[in-house]
């Protein structure tokens, strides 16, 4: 038994902010708040992993900490065994990199779903926005991520390459791309369209301009959702 799994579930998007490992406060103690001076060196990095975690500062960290110190071992262990669990079960799925537990999400595998029409994504919490708005039959692609190249994401890091080899199997009539709606989210766009300009005989649409500009696709109503895919657009000039 290893702990290695065969579709280790990536993430590819940018680390926060820090050192050159994408670590807050790895390389220095300085930064600690004054009463942790001379406090445990297994605490100190608890808070530490905390601060890693997106939208959590210092002092949440250290508020985190302190309770995870707090609460009685079994609650405690439930959080690290749910982490644990996560990433030994969850892995992406071998055809759209979406989040699943089989070799093959439920998405790929649903016969009744329409092959003919990819929806691509940057992450799987937008399959589950597209989902959650009932407008959507067909497949999806997961990106792992969105270009931007001045937090380290290059094209090749993104599965654009698994995505070009799915259309060129055939059966697809057309591919949606449902980047966000943002800078590095229209730069995929771009990015993906030209790619696809390769096959010439699949469709290549953008959701329409209904998405408020800026916005992640997770974070806007499912009407909304509902309304930019009925009125995308066409990416290639016919
Ligand atoms: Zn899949």
């Amino acid at each position: 038994m290893t702990d290695e799994h065969p579709f280790p579930l990536k993430d590819r998007s940018p680390r926060p902010k820090g050192n050159a490992s994408g670590r807050i406060g790895r390389t220095s103690r300085s930064a600690d708040s004054p009463q942790l001076a001379g406090a445990s060196e297994v605490l100190h990095t608890l808070i530490r992993e905390f601060e890693c975690l997106p939208g959590i500062g210092r002092k949440t960290a250290e508020r985190l900490a302190y309770y995870v110190l707090r609460v009685p071992v079994d609650e405690a262990m439930k959080l690290a065994y749910a982490i644990r669990d996560v990433k030994k079960t969850l892995r992406n799925c071998k055809t759209c990199f979406h989040i699943t537990e089989t070799q093959e999400c439920t998405i790929c595998s649903d016969l009744e779903r329409d092959s003919s029409t990819i929806c691509v994504v940057e992450q799987s919490k937008d399959v589950y926005a597209i989902e959650a708005s009932g407008s959507y039959r067909g497949k999806y692609h997961v990106l792992l991520g969105a270009f931007a190249p001045l937090d380290g994401v290059v094209p090749g890091d993104l599965t654009i390459e698994p995505l070009l080899g799915r259309v060129r199997q055939g059966g697809v009539e057309e591919v949606i791309l449902a980047t966000n709606a943002n800078f590095e989210g229209d730069g995929t766009a771009l990015l993906v369209s030209e790619k696809l300009k390769a096959i010439p005989e699949v469709r290549v649409t953008r959701l329409a301009r209904g998405m408020p500009s800026g916005s992640h696709l997770e974070h806007v109503s499912r009407t909304i959702v509902s309304d930019a895919l009925e009125g995308r657009r066409e990416m290639h000039d016919s």
